[in-house]
Parts: structure tokens; sequence; C-alpha cells
């Protein structure tokens, strides 16, 4: 009797596994795992000391236009709408622009040197050395030259 409402349940439980695509029999091993949330301020914060910035020249606000970043000679502003995974390569990428600013003196300098068209081209060249995934100005361009990841690593050499 037990193993006749045993099985009954069994039935009902592949029944209802097939109804609803899910399975009673085994989880995968990997389901009892909480998933891997990202959270922004911990990013950002990791990312900053990751590279060695000083947070008092950070902050997050708004960026004008569809901007995820910014830099200027006084300090970076990361939008605080850009998406958590996103957040690590935007703080690389605007770090980069301070780390030109360190390098020349100021932004205005550092266009001058570089050459205006190459300042984001080598700050993203920069940010892929330095691990970031994200990186749409390397994209558009089609990869780093020989020039700009000269010009990078000397970013990365900067404190
Ligand atoms: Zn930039």
């Amino acid at each position: 009797m037990a193993q006749t409402r045993a099985r009954s349940l069994v039935a009902i439980l592949v029944l209802l596994a097939f109804l609803t695509g899910t399975s009673p029999v085994s989880a995968p091993a990997d389901a009892a795992a909480p998933p891997k949330q990202c959270a922004w301020a911990t990013e950002y914060n990791r990312t900053l000391d990751e590279l060695g910035e000083n947070r008092a020249l950070w902050r997050v606000g708004d960026v004008p236009d569809t901007g995820w970043g910014e830099a200027s000679d006084a300090g970076a502003v990361v939008d605080a709408l850009v998406p958590c995974r996103y957040v690590a390569d935007v703080v690389r990428h605007e770090h980069m622009h301070l780390q030109q600013v360190r390098q020349f003196g100021s932004g205005r300098f550092a266009a001058f040197v570089l050459g205006a068209d190459r300042i984001e081209i080598v700050a993203d060249c920069a940010s892929l050395l330095a691990g970031s995934r994200y990186t749409p100005y390397v994209d558009l361009a089609g990869g780093c030259s020989e020039r700009d990841l000269r010009d990078a690593r000397q970013l990365l050499l900067k404190r």
C-alpha cells in the first residue's frame, strides 16, 4: 500500500516536472550555490583600490548625454546608471584619463602630446592591459596599434 502511494507520488512529481519543465529528481549540482551577484559599490570600490586610486578624486554622479564616465584634471565621475557588470571597466578607463593628466600635467597637454584623436584609444588600450573586457574604443578601432600600446604602457607605469 505504501509502495503504491509512493509510486503514485513519483508519477505525480514526474507529471508536474513535465508540466512545469522542472526536474524533481536531481537539480544540477550548482543550483544550490547562490547566484553570483554584482554589487555596484563593491565593484566600484574594489576597482579603485586595485588601481591605487585616490577616492577623493572620484564621485558617482550623472554624466551628461549617454556617457558612462568622465574625467578632467580635477577628477573622475562614473555615471550611477552604468550597469554593474561594466563598472570596473569604466573605472579603469577613467583612471587611465587621470593617469594621462598625471603623466602630462593636464588633459589638454595630454591631448596635445598624444594627439587629441588618440586620447580615448590610448586610455582604452591601457584599460584593456589592466584587465578590462569592455573597451568600446578598442573595438571601434579594431584593436590597439603598437604606438597605442606603447603609450598605454606608460599610463600603467605612472603612479
Ligand atoms: Zn574616455
